[in-house]
């Protein structure tokens, strides 16, 4: 960490200053330049994370040096983290595929979405049970009955499930269904539910908030990690912009900072991202592109009477057409699919 001090700093504050950091364990050098004196804290600067040293009389400003997020960050752990479920592995050279309804609205829809899915290519099926909807009289999901049909389907096909947990009372429920614990967006800041994943034995998909910066993002993986649970997949699923042409605007060039910045598996949701079926193709092609470890897209066998996100959700043969696109861009790319 660096403090950079005010031109007209006394002694009196230098030395104030210096025995704060001292007082944690750590030392000092100072360098005194003809404009500004400068500390440079030397030693784990997280023993400073509870002194607010930029309200220290003297002190212009305060730069760490280390990166806020540690367990999650490259400089902690070079290679790329690798998750295998049931065989499936993420964050590899293949690119994985999440794929099935926005929610589980009845068994017939799911059994024949599930089939359609696994027959065109992807390795893990989603549907939500219990749905994160801003108007309360939305569709909420099936809930315990939608977990059990996911489980049905997943008897039938063979793919692990993927489902969203939203409240940590649902933990050991949503765990003895499901094979990955998704967190959704508008969760990506409940630090208590992302500390109840954090002591769980799952994989965790971890969706970017729909304003989150990509420090924030990093920092909620961070509290999953903190607990013990390092098997950890990030989403970029879009993000509020002006722009109103698009439900949210993908932030492609996440999915490159996020992998230098972290060892985690990054995922891309174009689905959510544009919320038009048509716009999914492209998003999912240009995800593939950029260096995604893997993609999650609602198919539904019958879009326009979805109870959820029909206008986004892709139809069986559309999904089969983009996965054959997606296998024939993966080798220039250097991936499998
Ligand atoms: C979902 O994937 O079911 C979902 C609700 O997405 P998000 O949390 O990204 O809005
Ligand atoms: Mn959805």
């Amino acid at each position: 960490m660096i403090i950079v001090l005010k031109k007209d700093v006394t002694q009196e504050q230098i030395d104030h200053v210096v025995e704060k950091i001292r007082g944690v364990g750590l030392s000092v050098h100072i360098s005194r330049g003809k404009e500004r004196t400068i500390i440079g804290v030397i030693g784990d600067e997280s023993a400073l994370a509870s002194i607010p040293l930029e309200v220290l009389p003297g002190v212009e400003s305060v730069m760490p040096v280390l990166k806020p997020y540690k367990l999650v960050s490259r400089e902690f752990k070079e290679e790329g983290t690798v998750i295998d479920v049931d065989g499936v592995r993420i964050g590899g050279r293949e690119v994985q595929v999440i794929a099935g309804p926005c929610s589980v609205e009845n068994r017939e829809t799911l059994l024949k979405t599930a089939v359609e899915v696994k027959k065109a290519g992807a390795r893990i099926l989603r549907g939500g049970a219990f749905k994160p909807r801003t108007s309360p009289y939305d569709f909420q999901g099936l809930g315990i009955e939608g977990l059990k049909l996911l489980k049905e389907a997943k008897r039938e096909t063979g793919l692990p499930i993927i489902s969203e947990l939203m409240d940590p009372r649902d933990t050991d429920l949503l765990c003895d269904y499901v094979d990955i614990i998704q967190i959704g967006a508008r969760n990506m800041q409940n630090f208590r539910l992302l500390k109840e994943v954090g002591r769980i034995n799952k994989p965790v998909l971890l969706k970017r908030g729909l304003a989150a910066t990509i420090k924030e993002f990093l920092m909620s993986a961070e509290y999953i990690a903190s607990q013990g649970n390092k098997d950890i997949i990030l989403c970029e699923r879009g993000i509020r912009t002006f722009e109103p042409s698009t439900r949210n605007t993908l932030d492609i060039s996440a999915v490159p900072v996020l992998k230098e910045e972290t060892h985690l598996p990054v995922f891309i949701d174009p689905s959510h991202a544009v919320g038009k079926w048509k716009l999914v193709r492209p998003l999912a092609m240009a995800a593939l592109a950029v260096g995604a470890d893997g993609l999650m897209i609602e198919v539904h066998i019958d879009p326009e009477n979805a109870l959820c996100d029909g206008a986004q959700s892709l139809m069986p043969d559309k999904f089969g057409e983009l996965m054959r696109e997606l296998r024939a861009l993966a080798p220039a790319v250097g991936r499998d699919i």
